[in-house]
């Protein structure tokens, strides 16, 4: 058994104080940390977090010790009976994967904070909170009062839990599983709004899948007062982060329902069904994986079109996630740079960040779009049997259910026993190649009487002059710039400041000063580090970065019909 205590004497400090105890068995042990999370596949680099790591035994006495890796310690243990390994945790991020510590609550990620020993990561885990008298606690473990119990270190690494005497609570019951909805933060929650929806989404997720992983969910979502999206996948939770307050129940709740169904549907694809690369997971190092486009690709999917499925969102709702895909697709030039597939290998590069420009794509959008071609394609060559749910229940059944990982020749293999063709072509061209998504697309979107569609965007500096900027201070900044486009002949770079048009003052409204002298000669006054340029642009009769949305059509073939039945049911 092991036994951790945490505490949280002074909150304004923000050190979380740790220890770990247990009966050692060598004369040296190794005390690992976890260097990243599941969820977020690059390195997390939790042990800079850590202060004051020390080792006693029994008696209180110093157990020598020295660090072997950036997150890994041997101690000697010198005959001891019990060895405590002790420390505090720096806890100021707030986001769904890490852990924070404030007035108001400790919220806890045990992957970036829990050591373990390695060897005796099956032993049961016991968690004593030293936390106030009134706090609840909302976490999937087993409790009693302020103690959690875990079956093994991978259990306690995938149960985040949020400790406060100002939690939200409300739940629902589908298939005899309860769901529980907790919210942290100041929010009003308008719980007769949320019940129905997650109810219907989390019903039609269950009814495709047949059966839920677990016996029990949490929902734990931390609210703040500014703009913030984020969430993250447990087997049997989920930790959500959204902002601002005032809008989650407004303008931000199609968030909140995105990323709950995104989140949910994780419960099979991730938790359950897993690349086999990740089985079990290895905490240690980087775990290198091309099936970003299933993990993330499949779930981001399928996500929407669930709260399509169920009602919760009208066509129209739908349409605007998918055009919001289809723009960041089509908004990136690497997409004919690298595949989606080398992109997911890269994640533990720069998965999470812009990155070097035009070099890699997201798993998120190039795998929701393949997601999108994957099911169209299995729809019509089955005539309408099966469809991507059928290959993800068959996964869920065949892989998870018979302990396996999932390879990505199980994957393109169960696609096309459903689809009963070939996805060599797919696969070498969309997967591990960079063809241009247009035609494939505009194929599928007929299949089911839908039609992609662009026009210019309103704003002159993207629609012609080709870069995307950002009004920071005063001035617009350059964010992005359409390859080959004007700005990039003229030699505008990233993060320039565009200050004057034709030695008109730009402030605040770069696009009004560009309309009004579109039909002359213009020269934009740069300002670069500290440095300003005057750049001459000569405009062409391209269109850069248009707008991409999808129309549905109003006489639809019977096969269209047909196939937008089976789609969307
Ligand atoms: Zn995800």
């Amino acid at each position: 058994m092991i036994h951790y205590t945490l505490s949280t004497e002074n909150p304004s400090a923000q050190y979380i104080q740790f220890s770990m105890q247990f009966e050692p068995t060598n004369a040296v042990e190794k005390i690992q940390l976890p260097s990243w999370r599941p969820g977020r596949y690059e390195l997390g680099n939790f042990a800079k977090n850590i202060k004051g790591f020390r080792v006693v035994n029994e008696n209180n006495e110093l157990l020598s010790f020295k660090k072997v890796t950036k997150d890994c310690w041997e101690v000697i243990t010198n005959q001891a009976n019990i060895v405590r390994v002790e420390y505090a945790y720096y806890a100021t991020d707030l986001n769904a994967g890490s852990t924070f510590l404030s007035e108001d609550q400790l919220y806890v990620n045990p992957v970036n904070c829990c050591t373990y020993v390695v060897g005796r990561e099956m032993e049961g885990v016991i968690v004593d909170l030293k936390i106030p008298e009134d706090y609840a606690i909302a976490c999937s473990m087993e409790m009693q009062k302020h103690t959690l119990f875990a079956q093994n270190f991978d259990e306690l690494a995938d149960s985040p839990f949020i400790c406060s005497n100002s939690l939200q609570h409300n739940s629902y019951v589908v298939d005899e599983v309860v769901f529980h909805v907790w919210f942290q933060g100041e929010v009003k929650v308008d719980w007769e709004k949320l019940i129905p929806d997650f109810t219907a989404f989390t019903e039609k997720q269950i009814e495709k899948f047949g059966t839920f992983p677990v016996e029990e969910y949490h929902f734990l979502t931390q609210i703040v007062p500014f703009r913030a999206y984020h969430g993250v996948e447990h087997c049997r939770s989920t930790v959500l982060l959204l902002g601002p307050s005032y809008s989650i129940f407004k303008e931000v709740y199609t968030d909140l329902l995105g990323v709950s169904s995104h989140e949910l549907y994780h419960t099979w694809n991730v938790k359950a069904i897993r690349p086999i690369e990740m089985l079990p997971y290895d905490f240690t190092k980087e775990n290198y994986s091309e099936l970003g486009l299933l993990c993330e690709g499949v779930t981001t999917y399928m996500g929407d079109l669930f709260l399509y499925k169920s009602d919760v969102f009208d066509l129209k709702e739908y349409l605007s996630e998918m055009n919001a895909q289809l723009q960041k697709h089509f908004d990136n030039p690497a997409r004919l740079n690298y595949s989606v597939a080398q992109s997911s290998f890269d994640t533990w590069l720069d998965g999470y960040v812009p990155g070097a420009p035009n070099r890699k794509v997201s798993i998120y959008t190039e795998g929701c779009l393949l997601s999108f071609i994957f099911d169209v394609f299995i729809i019509k060559n089955s005539e309408g049997k099966y469809s991507l749910d059928d290959v993800m229940r068959y996964l869920y059944e065949e892989f998870y259910h018979k302990n396996k990982g999932v390879s990505e020749a199980d994957y393109k293999q169960t696609l096309e026993k459903f689809a009963g063709t070939s996805f060599d072509v797919l696969f070498e061209k969309y997967v591990h190649g960079t063809t241009d998504f247009t035609q494939i697309l505009n194929e599928s979107f007929e299949s089911l009487g839908l039609k992609m569609n662009s026009k210019a965007n309103d704003k002159i500096s993207q629609s012609k002059l080709g870069i995307k900027a950002l009004l920071q201070g005063n001035y617009f900044v350059v964010k992005s710039i359409y390859l080959d486009s004007p700005a990039d002949i003229a030699g505008i770079m990233l993060e320039d400041e565009l200050i004057a048009v034709n030695g008109m003052d730009a402030l605040g409204n770069i696009d009004a000063w560009l309309n009004y002298f579109k039909n002359d000669e213009i020269e934009i006054l740069v300002k670069r580090k500290s440095v300003f340029l005057s750049l001459k642009i000569v405009l062409d009769d391209q269109v850069y970065y248009p707008d991409y949305f999808i129309v549905d059509l109003e006489n639809k073939s019977e096969n269209q019909k047909k196939c937008f039945e089976i789609w969307s049911k």
